[in-house]
């Protein structure tokens, strides 16, 4: 297919300015963090940890930690009356900046940091902030987050550990039930946490109060476990072996009544639980929803490990030769291959949506966490985002690291290559902080009940009627970028037959229109499935309603695959108008124009692994479709001079691009 001639793409550039620009763009508001960061580590000795034991790799990760303690990003998250810096939108940022390292010591940060002290932080209040914040900081006290049981990963609600209140001595005594409610894969646990942040049912006068979070210690001085509490190694994993991932049970362990976490709910002096959120629903989706950090936090780093797998392939097949071009030209430089550039320029063009995309999360968490009064829509909305973005951006990074492998071939095999402790490293990322798949539907369910937080005290039945009833037709409630994009429809579409593919406008129309039409379907097939009218009108026919837990539980699992559709495509057009807004917020010339193509390149892409759906609901004609995928392999090959400057304006530093294949050795 011949593109548009308006491209501007052929003008001369000066690349080193054209980089930078790119840079510049990719690090948004946070370049001034980001340079900091990228100075430090420009500095640090990148070792090579894949022959290690797992203690000698252990070791190394913590001591590594303690040099960390000693540097900024560990205070960025925390409260400046203590010693913390009180931003934590800088945090996130800061802890993506280490997912360029080493992913063991990021995520041992991340435990310590980020979900440790960030508990104590957001679960906690001032007596605990007071006396605990500045060695969680400094590493004088190393802690765990104790939320997974091995029978509860992702049904939180329904942990089982207990904290049962004893008036008596005014103390929580915590319990582990049975084997189902172990703590299981806790990092920190195995060797060098002291204290966990343990989730457990609280039970209060008999009453069960739900989910809350309590201070444990779990380790003396000496490093042994505390009386009744019991502490396994989960030993070897498929990566990440620098962090020590544990099990914890606890036998009628006392901890005093202040160790509870009481930001949310109290136990008073006089034995009485209280609690600023009356519902137990609402009050456990609040808490839950306040450590949403570490979900962005997630979602950065994997992006940061995808732009270094990316970095190296892209470099290496700039490089590598093969094959006689015909004519005695020498060999073909691999990148030159049109399925070559279709294994990673896609994915460069995915990777530049989804930083887009962190930005503007990362920048609603630095709104939301002001001071004053919360817009609780606004918080939901930003979890639900936070959600689906972390499942998008994690699974892109094991798609987009394993083509990344392949497109270095034997090479890409070998550990001096980084390839393959990338993958292992990040292969996790799609299941811990949320199983994706779980994730993805807190996302659909977000949309269809409008983020209103009652929904939080409704069982399955109670919601699909609330769906049923409340729902009001799709509604595009529009991203940071709703300026740009609302001008941009205006003015569009400008164009006609095949260059249409090329019109902003069209594009942001067309995943708009997939999403409504997606989200108005699911609302009808729930409507219908909870026995209510199809037509909105909120009659209920009781055909359906009172089938009891079997048919609450049909309802919302026969339309499972379309409430995981109906997210993914929501997350698509959120991500597609950060792309948007970055495009247009872009000051240099050069830089927007090739960024215009980059996003183009990530909707038709996009468009065509979808082309299913936009076949079969007529919003494509076949032979539209055909030229959908033209329009990719031309893309690819106008963007293929640039994808040395889209990669190196990463700006990933030195010693951690250190792959032999990049110094050469392949070419
Ligand atoms: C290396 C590592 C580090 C970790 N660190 C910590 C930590 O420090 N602290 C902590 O508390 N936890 C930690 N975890 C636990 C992690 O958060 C959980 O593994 C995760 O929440 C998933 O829970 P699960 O393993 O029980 O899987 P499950 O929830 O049982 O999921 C298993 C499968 O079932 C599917 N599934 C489950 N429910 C549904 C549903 N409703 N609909 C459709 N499909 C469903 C999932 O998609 C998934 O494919 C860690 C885990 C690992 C592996």
């Amino acid at each position: 297919m011949d593109l548009p001639a308006s491209f501007g793409l052929d003008e001369p550039v000066d690349v080193d300015a054209l980089t930078t620009a790119l840079t510049t763009a990719l690090d948004g508001r946070w370049g001034e963090l980001r340079r900091g960061v990228r100075a430090q580590m420009a500095t640090a000795v990148v070792r090579d940890n894949s022959d290690l034991t797992t203690e000698q790799y252990r070791q190394r990760v913590f001591d590594d930690l303690h040099l960390l303690a000693k540097t900024g990003p560990a205070r960025f998250g925390f409260d400046p009356k203590y010693g913390g810096m009180g931003d934590p939108a800088a945090s996130v940022v800061a802890h993506e900046m280490l997912g360029f390292g080493d992913l063991s010591l990021m995520v041992k940060a991340g435990v310590q940091w980020g979900l440790f002290g960030g508990a104590v932080q957001l679960l906690g209040t001032r007596r605990h902030h007071e006396r605990y914040l500045r060695d969680i900081m400094d590493l004088q006290l190393t802690g765990c987050f104790a939320m997974t049981e091995t029978g509860h990963g992702s049904d939180v609600q329904h942990l089982r550990t207990t904290a049962a209140y004893d008036p008596a001595t005014a103390e929580f005594v915590i319990g582990t039930p049975d084997p189902a409610a172990r703590k299981d894969y806790i990092g920190n646990a195995a060797r060098d946490g002291r204290m966990a942040v343990v989730f457990a049912q609280l039970i209060v006068d008999g009453r069960s109060r739900g989910v809350h979070a309590l201070l444990v210690p779990i380790r003396d001085g000496d490093g042994n476990p505390m009386p009744g509490v019991s502490i396994e190694d989960c030993g070897r994993k498929g990566g990440l072996n620098g962090v020590d991932n544990g099990r914890l049970s606890f036998r009628d362990v006392r901890v005093p009544r202040e160790a509870l976490l009481n930001r949310f709910g109290d136990v008073g002096e006089d034995g009485r639980y209280s609690s600023p959120i009356e519902s137990d629903g609402r009050r456990f989706f609040t808490m839950i929803g306040t450590l949403i950090r570490g979900r962005i936090s997630v979602a950065g780093t994997a992006g940061s490990a995808t732009k270094r797998a990316l970095a190296i392939a892209v470099g290496y097949s700039n490089t590598r030769r093969q094959f006689e071009r015909p004519g005695g030209q020498g060999e073909v430089v691999l990148l030159d291959y049109q399925a070559h550039q279709g294994k990673l320029l896609p994915a460069l063009a995915t990777s530049y949506a989804l930083s887009f995309a962190q930005h503007e999360l990362v920048g609603g968490l630095g709104e939301l966490s002001g001071e004053g009064p919360r817009d609780e829509r606004q918080q939901r909305e930003l979890e639900s985002r936070a959600a689906g973005i972390k499942a998008v951006a994690t699974w892109h990074a094991t798609a987009t690291i394993q083509a990344c492998r392949e497109a270095c071939g034997g090479a890409g095999y070998l550990a001096e290559n980084l390839l393959t402790t990338l993958k292992a490293d990040t292969d996790v990322f799609t299941t811990f902080e949320g199983d994706n798949t779980v994730l993805l539907q807190l996302v659909a369910k977000g949309l269809l009940t409008n983020y209103q937080s009652q929904v939080g005290d409704l069982g399955t039945l109670a919601t699909a009627r609330f769906i049923a009833e409340q729902f009001a037709g799709a509604f595009i409630e529009r991203t940071a970028a709703r300026g740009v994009i609302e001008r941009l429809l205006a003015a569009g579409p400008g164009r006609d037959g095949e260059t249409v593919l090329f019109d902003r406008a069209w594009q942001i129309r067309a995943f708009e229109d997939r999403e409504k039409h997606m989200l108005d379907g699911l609302a009808r097939r729930l409507r219908r499935a909870a026995g209510l009218s199809g037509d909105g009108n909120g009659v209920d026919r009781g055909d359906r309603g009172d089938r009891g837990d079997r048919g609450a539980f049909a309802i919302f699992n026969d339309a499972q695959d379309h409430l995981l559709r109906t997210a993914r495509v929501h997350i698509d057009r959120v991500v597609l108008e950060a792309f948007v807004g970055a495009v247009e917020r872009c000051p240099s010339p050069a830089a927007r124009a090739l960024l215009s193509r980059v996003c183009d390149l990530y909707v038709l892409a996009s468009i065509e692994g979808d082309l299913a759906w936009f076949l079969a609901h007529g919003r494509l004609t076949a032979v539209r479709a055909k030229s959908v995928t033209g329009a990719v392999n031309a893309l690819c090959e106008l963007l293929r001079p640039h994808a040395q400057a889209l990669v190196d304006a990463f700006a990933i530093p030195r010693p951690y691009l250190g792959a032999a294949i990049l110094a050469g050795a392949g070419s």
